[in-house]
């Protein structure tokens, strides 16, 4: 149990000196107590106090690094058990699996390296090469590790031979591979060579109790740095995640308190993607796939950038003038607004027009059209600066300006206020290219 914040204003000077920008020492205990404020915020605690509190500061689920100094990814450190009480910090890393004994190894290793794609304007890939011992050879198992390594992407090692995990961490333990993983067996050979080599342990178990006592295990061997692998069936798995979540969050259980993995079970390419992205929503801060197509891997991708985004900030795009293709003074201007999914969306269908065309992303604090007209976002006057802005009469010779179907009803007041033909577009984007071949000569 953490401790509460009259136990952590007991160990604190009781001066009310302000320096830590408290008014008093006990809302300084309570900050700290919810985790809101840094324990070397008061510059005056005792040594002997900063031990003991040095537990009750640290974060309920502990921050991992994984990878390079370089390439360093970080997992866990998460506070909510709703993203909609805050937000999720650390998205999830997602890995795909290679064997090591692979006869087209090389072939699968290029496929993993080309999930690579871009939504909303955000280029999304998958992170990691989750790398398994299939040959149970140290040498064969080494040597894939190494050419893992050469593709720049994060790596988990997985074996279940300590022997094995030894000879590939020889060769890319500078890259700070995830080990995977300890369980009762093995903790002492597997926490000894990633306490070595200061890489990052997963540890296996049962049930949550024994990866409780794993933890306490590996934690006494010496490293800190542990994920939870929670593999399993997807029920038993997600109230796993969701237990220890919990536990961590509301109990500062610590035995718990590090970012969870999962290994995706299925092997129906479907049900594949339809668990991992599960797991990517409740919990994990790793999880492992074998699938390989993109139509598998986008889902589950777009699943973490969907979660991990803050929900109280609407993803934007920069409010300006977007030019699409070569377009010049006499292309049409269409205004949209700064919602990124709003504005890619009206930018691809113009793009499938093959006219080149300008797009005015008016601001309206990444809201969507509809949203932003009804709550006074979007009106006349904000269109008009917006133009104003942008420098769109010295932009164009003509003046006509294409807006959305769904604010029809303010062309008359945008006529009025800016002097410009308002031509109404579609309702929806995909009818853009036939408008624009239509309307536009
Ligand atoms: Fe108390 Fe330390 Fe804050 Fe001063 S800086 S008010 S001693 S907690």
């Amino acid at each position: 149990m953490g401790l509460t914040g009259l136990d952590i204003f007991k160990l604190l000077p009781k001066t009310n000196c302000k320096k830590c920008g408290q008014p008093t020492c006990l809302a300084f205990a309570m900050m700290l107590a919810q985790k809101k404020i840094e324990l070397d915020k008061c510059p005056d605690i005792s040594d002997e106090a900063k031990e003991q509190l040095a537990g009750a500061a640290a974060p309920p689920i502990r921050l991992v690094d994984i990878g390079s100094e370089a390439a360093r990814h970080s997992i866990g450190q998460e506070t909510q058990l709703f993203r909609h009480d805050e937000k999720f910090h650390n998205p999830c890393l997602v890995a795909v699996t290679l064997a090591d004994d692979d006869a087209a190894f090389d072939e699968r290793l290029e496929k993993i390296k080309g999930l690579k794609f871009t939504r909303v304007g955000t280029d999304i890939s998958v992170d990691m090469i989750a790398l398994l011992d299939k040959s149970g050879k140290a040498d064969t198992f080494a040597k894939a590790a190494k050419a893992a390594g050469e593709s720049g992407m994060l790596l988990m090692l997985s074996s279940n031979k300590a022997a094995n995990l030894k000879a590939a961490v020889a060769e890319v333990g500078a890259q700070r591979p995830l080990l995977h993983a300890a369980t009762a067996d093995n903790a002492e050979d597997m926490a000894k060579i990633a306490k070595e080599a200061n890489c990052p342990l997963a540890v296996r178990a049962d049930s949550l109790e024994a990866l409780a006592d794993l933890t306490e295990k590996v934690k006494a061997a010496g490293v800190e740095d542990m994920v939870l692998d929670m593999s399993g069936d997807l029920k038993p798995a997600l109230q796993s995640l969701t237990q220890s979540r919990r536990a961590a969050l509301k109990k500062t259980f610590r035995p718990l308190g590090y970012p969870p993995m999962t290994v995706v079970q299925e092997k129906d390419p479907y049900q594949q993607v339809l668990e991992a992205s599960t797991f990517v929503m409740k919990y994990s801060g790793v999880v492992v796939v074998s699938a390989t197509e993109p139509w598998q891997i986008i889902p589950i991708l777009t699943a973490r950038m969907n979660v991990y985004t803050d929900p109280q900030k609407p993803i934007q795009v920069e409010p300006k003038l977007y030019a699409v293709g070569e377009a010049d003074e006499n292309s049409p201007v269409l205004f949209t607004t700064n919602f990124s999914l709003t504005y890619f969306s009206v930018e691809s269908d113009v793009e499938a027009s093959r006219m080149p065309s300008y797009i005015l992303a008016v601001d309206t604090e990444g809201t969507s059209v509809l949203t932003a007209y009804s709550g006074d976002k979007l009106n006349e006057k904000v269109v008009h600066k917006a133009m104003q802005a942008a420098k769109l009469e010295e932009t164009v010779k003509h003046r006509k300006l294409i807006i959305p179907g769904h604010v029809a009803v303010m062309s008359g007041k945008l006529e009025e206020e800016t002097g410009w033909e308002i031509m109404v577009g579609p309702k929806e984007s995909g009818v853009i290219p036939a408008f624009l071949k239509q309307i536009w000569n």
